[in-house]
């Protein structure tokens, strides 16, 4: 068997007009990241310039200094506010365009219902991460940012603790999967890589995208196996062995935990540049009120700042993940032995990623390998693997 050729036949099965499209919405997706940045710069602008956080913190503080409860309110009400000013960006974003490319059926009443319970969630757990950085920044002084990595480490953690229990309830339906041959493949498989097989869920994900994906998420007592109902409508048996196999893989590998300590270093790093250009950044957006870093009215400016800093580290991150994936690629293949199923089933993510990119804008802005990539990998395992197939009458050992 040829690689590059069996590569080709499947890469070939794709419809010209999906992978302009693909294209399309691939490189927009480039710019569109940019862009939410400068949203986040003029949202940071009109509250600071209007001061609605420096007259909160004042009214809070009137009868006395609380500054734990003043961070947790100052924070919760600029998420609740950055989403609201946002909104017009965001239903461009996520919803207008997702509706323009295809690639979500969901109605718009159900699409903003998601978005402000989403909003609120946010209230609550940044409220409370707010309250618990400024603690550090007033009790540890200049070097607050070192302990702000660690911090920001277990805030992440406890968030993925809780995320399959208190969270992803909340936006999808959660079932025990039926008996079928899908959930005894996917028992199989859990039990080849000694997964607990106890907590195997399937989720309403066709509500927001019709796309065949599964995730095993939580921590000893919370772990879970989840299927998107796309795995029970649409797909093969050997697509999903593919892809439950590949998420295993990526559970059993310690991937999340690798990629919450990069982005707790990250984090670090970006605490300590904020602590540093603070009143500059101050200065420029224009809040002479707030004259120190400890203030939480000054909120706005510290997380637009971070998340400026992320946003330069993204091909950082970018390269981290594509070598996670690569790894859950090879489990996969080695543990379902789906080559053919992986292909097929990459070959359906092709409509929403562009499927052949240049490598440069592979290395920079995709956090998977590209389809090609990964089918053409997938191809060179089952040349060495299973040509064996094909001379099935030789004893082979
Ligand atoms: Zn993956």
């Amino acid at each position: 068997m040829n690689i590059e050729d069996a590569t080709q036949v499947y890469l070939a099965t794709i419809p010209p007009d999906v992978m302009a499209a693909s294209k399309a919405y691939t490189t927009g997706g480039y710019w569109l990241d940019l862009w939410a940045l400068a949203a986040s710069v003029a949202v940071t602008l009109i509250l600071m310039r209007w001061g609605v956080l420096a007259r909160m913190r004042d009214r809070i503080q009137r009868s006395g200094p609380r500054p734990a409860f003043t961070a947790l309110i100052v924070g919760a009400v600029f998420m609740g506010l950055s989403w609201v000013l946002e909104l017009p960006w965001t239903i461009y974003a996520e919803w207008c365009r997702e509706r323009a490319y295809n690639l979500t059926q969901q109605s718009f009443g159900d699409w903003i219902g998601q978005s402000a319970l989403n909003a609120v969630v946010l209230m609550v757990l940044g409220g409370f991460f707010l309250m618990g950085l400024y603690a550090l920044i007033r009790r540890a002084g200049k070097r607050w940012w070192m302990w702000g990595g660690g911090f920001a480490f277990v805030s992440i953690l406890f968030g993925l603790l809780i995320g399959p229990v208190f969270i992803e309830p909340l936006f999808n339906d959660f079932t025990p999967i039926p008996e079928g041959p899908v959930k005894d493949a996917i028992v199989a498989l859990a039990k080849d890589s000694g997964v607990p097989t106890d907590r195997i869920f399937v989720y309403d994900g066709s509500r927001q995208r019709s796309v065949l994906t599964a995730n095993v998420s939580g921590f000893a007592g919370t772990m879970r196996i989840a299927v998107s109902d796309v795995a029970l409508k649409e797909a093969t048996l050997p697509e999903v062995r593919a892809v439950v196999a590949h998420e295993i893989g990526h559970f059993v590998s310690g991937d999340v935990l690798k990629m919450v300590a990069t982005l707790s270093v990250l984090a670090m790093i970006g605490f300590f540049l904020v602590e540093r250009m603070f009143a500059r950044l101050v200065a420029w957006f224009g809040a002479p009120s707030i004259t120190s870093i400890s203030d939480p009215a000054g909120v706005p400016v510290l997380i637009m700042a971070i998340g400026a800093w992320l946003l330069l580290c993204q091909p950082i991150r970018n390269t981290l993940t594509r070598s996670f994936e690569a790894g859950a690629d090879a489990y996969s293949l080695k543990v379902a032995r789906e080559p053919d199923g992986l292909a097929t089933a990459l070959l359906k993510t092709a409509e929403y990623r562009d499927p052949t990119p240049h490598p440069i804008a592979e290395m920079l802005f995709h956090s998977h390998p590209s389809v090609a990539n990964r089918i053409r990998m997938g191809m060179a395992w089952k040349a060495k693997n299973m040509a064996s197939a094909d001379t099935a009458s030789t004893p082979n050992n």
